[in-house]
């Protein structure tokens, strides 16, 4: 379906939790978030429900997230029902890897193709600091898990933190030249609880190509990520600039959150219920809200925040 300014709506994120094992820094405080009730949560069955709604009105393409969609019972059996949905042809996870590693095969098996897996740093030491209770090599296993079982591509995303892990781009960098992994660097949203941080943390992606000179650009990925190489590199390198340069104009996304509600823009307030909607009303109030897409979202910067109404963990990125 096309939304009021011609975007063709093909990409439902799925938030399926809003629970995750980890705090990062930017994304929930310390103590965690005041725990949704589980009968507030969207049973695995109104998931389903809604997803084939969406696929009935032109969505080929679905990505669970969280909070930490690992974390929630039932997730690899979702992800066999969506991908028996006709007309789904891609699905795909947003993780932070430390539960992937046991349950891999069986994701692959389920029909999940391909990871992306957030990745902010290569320090042992600054990954529990950014998630305040991670461990680096659980995440390191869930990726070789992924890429053992073969699923391809297995994209790393990076959120760019100046002061943080900016003196690690050209590592991250060259991880693409030693696995065929892509790496992206995603610039710090002030979204949620980023209070903290000052504007200095707030780099524009360009700044990975003034420390990597030797990148070139190798087109975009049909998302958001404009992709560049190495020479020799078994892997792309991404940028997602959504402060320096947003994309809305190729946004192609709907998003849920895990209590029913539809986001038609990740950074406005606007949200549409669903839940407890079936049938016909259950896609109109699809269509209304894919018709609720604003053209683009208010400029962002350190100063100028989100004018969403929820913590990223609560949207799933
Ligand atoms: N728990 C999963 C994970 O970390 O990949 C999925 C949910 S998480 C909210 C989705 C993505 O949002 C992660 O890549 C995370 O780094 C990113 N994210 C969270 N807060 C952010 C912020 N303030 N700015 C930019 N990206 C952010
Ligand atoms: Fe959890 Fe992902 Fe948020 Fe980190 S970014 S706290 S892993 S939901």
């Amino acid at each position: 379906m096309l939304d009021s300014y011609g975007r063709k709506i093909e990409y439902l994120r799925i938030s399926i939790t809003d629970r995750c094992n980890y705090r990062c820094v930017y994304c929930m405080p310390p103590e965690g978030v005041e725990k949704m009730e589980h009968c507030d949560m969207l049973t695995l069955e109104e998931i389903e429900e809604i997803a084939r709604a969406f696929v009935r009105l032109g969505v080929k393409k679905l990505r669970l997230t969280g909070g930490e969609p690992l974390a929630r019972k039932g997730l690899v059996d979702l992800c066999r029902r969506l991908g028996a949905i006709e007309g789904v042809e891609d699905i795909s996870l947003t993780t932070n890897a430390s539960l992937l590693a046991p349950v891999a095969a069986q994701l692959r098996e389920a029909g999940v193709r391909r990871v992306n897996v957030s990745l902010d740093t290569l320090d042992a030491e600054k990954f529990k600091k950014i998630t305040r209770v991670g461990r680096l090599s659980d995440a390191i296993e869930g990726i070789r898990a992924a890429l053992a079982v073969g699923m391809s591509p297995v994209k790393l995303n990076t959120v760019l933190i100046g002061g943080f892990n900016d003196d690690e781009i050209p590592a991250l960098v060259g991880l693409t030249r030693l696995y065929p992994v892509d790496v992206r660097f995603i610039e710090l949203m002030p979204i949620g609880h980023t209070t903290e941080f000052g504007a200095e943390a707030y780099l524009p992606c360009s700044v990975v190509l003034e420390r990597v000179p030797e990148l070139t650009p190798a087109g975009t990925d049909g998302g958001v990520a404009k992709l560049y190489t190495l020479p020799d590199a078994l892997g792309r390198v991404g940028l997602i600039s959504p402060l320096s340069s947003h994309f809305c104009a190729e946004c192609n996304r709907m998003r849920l959150t895990s209590d029913g509600k539809l986001k038609p823009c990740l950074h406005s307030r606007q949200e549409i219920p669903v839940r407890g909607l079936h049938g016909e009303e259950l896609e109109a109030a699809i269509k209304n809200a894919i018709l609720c897409k604003p053209q683009m979202h208010v400029e962002l910067s350190a100063e100028h925040r989100s004018e969403s109404a929820r913590n990223m963990n609560q949207i799933g990125g």
